[in-house]
């Protein structure tokens, strides 16, 4: 980040549903804080948040968690971003840069969807986030049935993943499976698309609302 090149980002369209004050989970070997955006292009079969769905103003400010992480900045190693699908916004970079402003680490969580949000955001480190969750959804043949959505949208994830690497952005790249699905049967091939990209995959796997194993009726 070049704090010289800075001027007075206004993060105040970035859409904030909510704010996590600490976790342990949002950036592995990091205490952050975590901000959820609001609205998401994706309605993934085991969404147990659709409220983030809608795109929506967000109930809250990314200046509000920037204020909230201020208060405990020594407990905290940065920020991470997550969502919803925080490249929807136009919002996402100044929201970045002011947090770098600020003195902090930003993590961002997306599922790649906007290569071309993505590529605006590479354009200057000061917008760059230091660390990337890159969430992949499926394999090509796998992604509607996934993301119940056309699969080209989620298929984006793989120049997004490109574009973070060229940049030389810090990812770890993660895919959520369920019992019995066409994720977990194609999982190994999955994984080996991924190793061909440099990533070893991280495995989550998908709860229901109530933190127990998704299951689909
Ligand atoms: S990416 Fe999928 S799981 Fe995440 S908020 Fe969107 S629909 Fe839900």
């Amino acid at each position: 980040m070049s704090a010289s090149t800075l001027t007075k980002p206004s993060s105040k369209s970035l859409p904030v549903a909510g704010i996590i004050p600490f976790s342990a989970t949002d950036w592995p070997g990091n205490i952050t804080l975590t901000v959820f955006t609001q609205g998401c292009p994706l309605r993934c079969v085991y969404c147990h948040n659709p409220n983030l769905q809608p795109l929506t103003h967000g109930a809250l400010s990314f200046d509000t968690a920037l204020d909230q992480a201020a208060t405990r900045r020594a407990l905290l190693d940065g920020i991470v971003i997550s969502g919803g699908e925080p490249t929807l916004s136009s919002g996402l970079g100044p929201a970045i840069a002011k947090a770098h402003q600020e003195g902090f680490a930003v993590g961002l969580h997306t599922c790649g969807y906007s290569p071309a949000a993505i590529r605006r955001l590479l354009q200057s480190p000061d917008t760059t986030p230091d660390w990337v969750g890159l969430d992949i959804k499926a394999l090509p043949d796998d992604m509607e049935y996934v993301i119940q959505r056309p699969a080209h949208i989620g298929n984006r994830c793989w120049e997004s993943m490109h574009l973070f690497d060229e940049a030389g952005v810090d990812m770890q790249v993660r895919t959520t499976i369920f019992a019995d699905s066409p994720l977990e049967h194609h999982l190994s091939t999955l994984a080996e698309k991924v190793e061909g990209y440099g990533h070893e995959l991280v495995i989550q796997h998908a709860r229901a609302a109530d933190g127990s194993p998704f299951v689909l009726h």
